[in-house]
């Protein structure tokens, strides 16, 4: 398990490397990691770690699911924007390892999304020999 503190409401954090060095400690050389996150509003997901596309996720995620939008979650902490766009991303990814290397493709990259931030989180990992 990891431990991150995000630093604004909504974004989006590359964790690869902090995957890379988990896998590596572990030992495993073949098998698979899985990453998931310990909280409803945040997600992760696997893409490009451009920082166009990344602004662009967050300008989606807010057209789809604005804030505020009369969520019946929001009588009790004001936060169902986050919960919905947590949802809708999902809590948890698997990437093969292979040679003990995440199996990842050249513009591949795990993203951590903090939707209701900033926080610390948690996120959970589980590599499996196989
Ligand atoms: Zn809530």
């Amino acid at each position: 398990m990891i431990e991150i503190k995000t630093g604004k409401r909504v974004e989006v954090i590359d964790i690869t490397s902090k995957v890379k060095e988990e896998v590596k400690n572990s030992g495993v050389s073949d098998g698979m990691v899985i990453v998931y996150t310990k909280h409803t509003t945040t997600a992760i997901t696997v893409n490009e770690n451009e920082s166009g596309l990344k602004e662009d996720m967050l300008n989606i995620l807010e057209r789809v699911i604005p804030t505020g939008a009369g969520y019946e979650h929001d009588r009790i902490d004001n936060n169902a924007d986050a919960h919905l766009r947590a949802i809708l991303i999902g809590n948890s990814i698997t990437v093969p390892v292979s040679g003990g290397n995440l199996d990842l493709g050249t513009w591949q990259s795990i993203l951590f999304v903090e939707l209701d931030g900033p926080r610390k989180r948690k996120i959970g990992m589980k590599v499996i020999k196989s």
